[in-house]
């Protein structure tokens, strides 16, 4: 894949020297323009038509504390998993469940990284952005960002309009331990723990990551290729007179989010090859490239599994890779 212009950014000077209006070469690229973190989350179908810009704004530091709390700033173009082990070895507590997530600090809030029962938005304070509407830095708060599953504003309504160029976050100084979700327990007690930390629920969830996901050095992935679905109650209900295994999890607001991972595998995709393309064979959520599908191969064999699930489920799974 080519991008027609690329260039990276290590600070907001050069942005504002990137989009100077004096530049005509590169005056009114902001439709065309495409924030590159870490790379690990897009799918390219096509060439870019226009200006790639590859984050990286880089440093971490402590920037307030208070009583309970250290307010952490760094550089979006940190690599997410540094910014943990930094944490770590900090003792600032909140993102040991979050390590070993792919990609950079800066790309963080656009989708509300998850994993094992933590979100962004939990350790979230603040962002700078850069508005390429209005060429000027912008400070959004957890309020402004619009947070949700997988979702922020900046996946939606300013989809495309803004460049994170910082985070901060919110850090405990006496750790609330998160063990409870998935296999973190079993992992701890495999792991013969002497006492909980931070550090030995991280290394748990390292474990456990490392053993089961697909590491997109070796073989080209972007980790869940969909969203887990959310669905009412009455339709949960439907589903499982059909189909009683099916896998779902209450909401606070009533509805159901049922496990992507579960309705794929139940129409036989799992461990699917098509060429180079297929579903993985220990995760049925993940798509791979095995060497050398092209982005429009994993995308159509995505629509053929969206197809399939609806038809069995009646369920409309949702992408969450984002798709150029
Ligand atoms: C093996 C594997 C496991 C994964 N596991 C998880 C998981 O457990 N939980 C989870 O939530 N995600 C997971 N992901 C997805 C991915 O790690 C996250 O989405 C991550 O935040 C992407 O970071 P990135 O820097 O690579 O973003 P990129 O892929 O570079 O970009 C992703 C999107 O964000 C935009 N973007 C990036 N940086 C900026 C910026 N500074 N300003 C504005 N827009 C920007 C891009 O334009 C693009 O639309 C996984 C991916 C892989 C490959």
């Amino acid at each position: 894949m080519y991008a027609k212009h690329f260039a990276s950014f290590e600070s907001i000077d050069d942005l504002d020297e990137i989009f100077a209006s004096k530049q005509p070469q590169t005056s009114n690229l902001k439709l065309q323009t495409l924030v590159l973190g870490g790379g690990s989350n897009i799918l390219f179908t096509k060439n870019v038509d226009g200006l790639v810009l590859k984050n990286e704004i880089k440093g971490i530091e402590m920037i307030r504390e208070d009583a309970d709390h250290m307010y952490v700033k760094a550089g979006a173009g940190e690599n997410w998993h540094s910014f943990v082990l930094y944490c770590l070895k900090n003792n600032y507590a909140g993102v040991e469940n979050l390590a070993l997530i792919p990609g950079n600090v800066g790309a963080s809030p656009m989708q509300n990284i998850g994993a094992y029962g933590i979100e962004i938005k939990d350790v979230f304070h603040s962002l700078e952005a850069f508005d390429m509407d209005e060429m000027k830095t912008v400070l959004f708060d957890k309020e402004a960002c619009s947070f949700g599953y997988r979702e922020s504003v900046f996946k939606n309504k300013y989809k495309g309009r803004f460049i994170i160029t910082s985070v901060t976050y919110k850090l405990s100084k006496k750790p609330l331990f998160n063990t409870s979700y998935g296999a973190i327990e079993a992992e701890l007690e495999k792991m013969k723990v002497p006492a909980l930390s931070i550090q030995a629920i991280a290394q748990a969830v390292i474990n456990i990551r490392s053993s089961k996901l697909p590491d997109p050095k070796q073989i080209g992935n972007a980790g869940s290729f969909f969203k887990n679905p959310e669905i009412e109650n009455s339709q949960f209900e439907k589903l499982k007179n059909d189909f009683p295994n099916i896998i779902g999890y209450k909401l606070e607001n009533g509805n159901v989010k049922l496990a992507a991972g579960w309705m794929i595998e139940r129409c036989g995709w799992k461990g699917y090859r098509k060429g180079d393309a297929g579903c993985h064979e220990k995760q049925a959520l993940v798509l791979v490239n095995y060497g050398n599908a092209k982005g429009s191969d994993i995308y159509d064999l995505s629509s053929e599994i969206l197809d399939s699930v609806y038809k069995k489920f009646g369920v409309q799974l949702e992408r969450e890779v984002n798709i150029v």
